[in-house]
């Protein structure tokens, strides 16, 4: 792992099933950037059964969004428990915002205050039928949020999670009919963000391509290279 020579504040933009998850884990791994993932953070309410958890669960259940008001007071409150909100943090935010209100709420009153603006949004462009068949095949480990694919990266044992052994689930959400209403939404909602961060900040923009995540990772990764610099690690005598 090496470190990046300026604070990188990242978005990951791309439709459900674009592999924003596993780009999350290996920018993680590569440059140590920690990330908040805002659909684990609600499936980790409705695992714990707190309020939002309740309210989650059945919006989730039908593929819509939450509100804007309570997801963005959900991540402001992750991102100050977290002392991320600083010039200096590097972080990555994956699935939120996922509007034009949640993007203006984050950018007015949460990290233009912080002066801890976003400076590095990718969208990730993944074709229709490999995400259709990449949800077919995806399970998870609720705690962690990390995510597996019976055909391209199995769990070493059934049904079971690498690191701790837990069982793995299949997310309610990943039904074909839901799946495709979150497609929509995505479409309708979220795509025209890459136009709104456009207008505010179009150097920021970085479009990426790829039928595969090992495909995307090292375009990725040269990019935040090229943007944020590289600290190589000093070698110990
Ligand atoms: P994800 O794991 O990012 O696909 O999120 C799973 C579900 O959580 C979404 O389909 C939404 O119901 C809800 N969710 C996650 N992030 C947001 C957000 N930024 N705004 C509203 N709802 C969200």
């Amino acid at each position: 792992m090496s470190k990046l020579l300026r604070p990188a504040r990242v978005l990951l933009l791309g439709p459900p099933g674009s592999g924003k998850g596993t780009q999350t884990s290996r920018l993680l791994k590569r440059f140590g950037i920690p990330g908040i993932s805002s659909g684990d953070l609600l499936r980790q309410q409705i695992e714990n059964k707190t309020e939002i958890g309740r309210t989650a669960s059945a919006i989730i259940k039908e593929g819509k969004l939450l509100p804007d008001d309570i997801m963005t007071a959900v991540i402001a409150s992750e991102l100050s428990s977290r002392s991320w909100l600083s010039p200096t943090q590097s972080f990555l935010l994956d699935g939120f915002p996922r509007t034009e209100a949640q993007a203006s709420l984050l950018d007015n009153s949460i990290l233009s205050p912080a002066s801890a603006q976003l400076n590095f949004i990718v969208e990730l462009k993944v074709p229709h039928e490999v995400i259709l068949d990449r949800i077919a095949n995806r399970l998870v480990h609720v705690p962690s949020g990390r995510v597996y694919n019976l055909t391209y990266n199995p769990p070493k044992v059934d049904g079971k999670d690498d690191v701790t052994g837990e069982p793995l689930s299949r997310r309610p959400d990943d039904d074909p009919e839901i799946f495709r209403q979150r497609l929509d939404e995505y479409a309708k909602l979220t795509e025209p963000l890459v136009d709104f961060y456009k207008k505010i900040n179009d150097s920021a923009l970085f479009s990426v391509a790829g039928e595969t995540s090992d495909i995307i990772f090292p375009q990725l990764e040269k990019e935040m290279i090229r943007r944020f610099g590289e600290r190589i690690a000093e070698t110990i005598v």
